[in-house]
């Protein structure tokens, strides 16, 4: 089981998965097989390479949507947090929790980007029941959906799949978002930035009734774009499955607008919703970050990203692409 690990000085959790070393890059094929996709343990026809799934989408014997529990998790087993001091400074808990992996097309080539609009509902729908299933844990108190795509973004496999990442405890990306919308006066931080850059225009990527895709006006990183559900609603759990689809679909249509400009990079898509059985303000979006650039010392050490591309460039190039 992995451990967490407080950092005093900063007050964040680092987690401790040492046993994920040994994965051959999650699932990944042996580095000398010379058609890597006949190995891969995504592909339809290799469901004995992972555990049994936890959930398939699509007719029997013929899935679309697969998920299955992670070999190598980074959080695993039940357990309530429970946060041990060793020292001053020394201060540790179990890292439980649920991580598991969404192959969310049995196409091994592609991605969010080439899904039909079948697909992109059924993935969609996919995160939800995840998600709900999660909350179903007292012991999980968050969940991270996430898709990596491509080596610089982290992922470790080429077929098209994300990870649910159940944890006990509200993370601090998450903590300072929560503390954005409770800080403010209005009601809902990211319900005034809808309106805000629809009424501005120049960053809005595309809109349609149910959801806006914009370059934010304090993007990090260049084409970075905020994926907003026009409806209010916190958890994503929640939504209604016309704002699912429509968001899954934003999804797709903004990583392809991405593609034409700038071919295949890497990129992290992160789904952010509210803590499980939150009350607290909050309005489910997701972010898409290209890697583009990486990070260096000056981002490491102060947090502060250096963004070489303007935003609202960055939205006309992708209206245009
Ligand atoms: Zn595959
Ligand atoms: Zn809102
Ligand atoms: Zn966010």
């Amino acid at each position: 089981m992995s451990q967490l690990r407080l950092n005093p000085l900063t007050g964040r959790w680092v987690a401790i998965a040492a046993e994920r070393a040994s994965r051959p890059g999650d699932f990944a094929p042996p580095l000398d097989s010379p058609r890597p996709h006949l190995r891969c343990p995504f592909c339809p026809g290799h469901e004995e390479e992972t555990p049994p799934a936890l959930e398939t989408y699509g007719r029997s014997g013929d899935w679309l949507v697969r998920v299955v529990p992670n070999l190598y998790p980074a959080f695993e087993g039940k357990g309530e947090w429970a946060v041990e001091d060793l020292g001053p400074v020394f201060h540790q808990a179990p890292g439980t929790g649920i991580h598991e992996v969404l192959v969310f097309s049995p196409d091994h080539r592609g991605s969010w980007a080439d899904l039909d609009d079948k697909q992109v509902g059924l993935v969609i729908a996919a995160i939800r029941d995840r998600m709900e299933d999660h909350a179903e844990q007292a012991s999980i108190r968050y969940t991270q959906t996430i898709v990596n795509h491509g080596r610089e973004a982290g992922a470790s496999l080429d077929h098209p799949h994300g990870q649910l990442l159940g944890i006990p405890f509200v993370p601090d990306e998450l903590q300072a978002e929560l503390e954005g919308f409770s800080a403010r006066d209005e009601p809902c931080v990211l319900c005034t930035t809808l309106a805000e850059e629809e009424d501005a225009g120049h960053r809005v990527v595309l809109a349609d009734e149910r959801v806006t895709v914009v370059c934010p006006f304090w993007s990090a990183t260049p084409y970075e774009m905020l994926i907003l559900p026009r409806h209010h609603e916190a958890h994503l759990a929640h939504a209604a499955p016309a704002d699912l689809v429509s968001t899954s679909r934003a999804v797709r249509d903004s990583l392809a607008a991405m593609g034409r400009l700038v071919g295949d990079v890497a990129y992290n898509l992160v789904f952010h919703t509210a803590p499980h059985h939150s009350t607290d303000r909050f309005h489910w979006h997701v972010h898409v970050l290209p890697r583009l650039t990486s990070a260096a010392g000056f981002e490491a050490g102060t947090g502060v990203l250096i963004n070489i591309v303007a935003p609202e460039q960055a939205a006309s190039d992708l209206r245009r692409a």
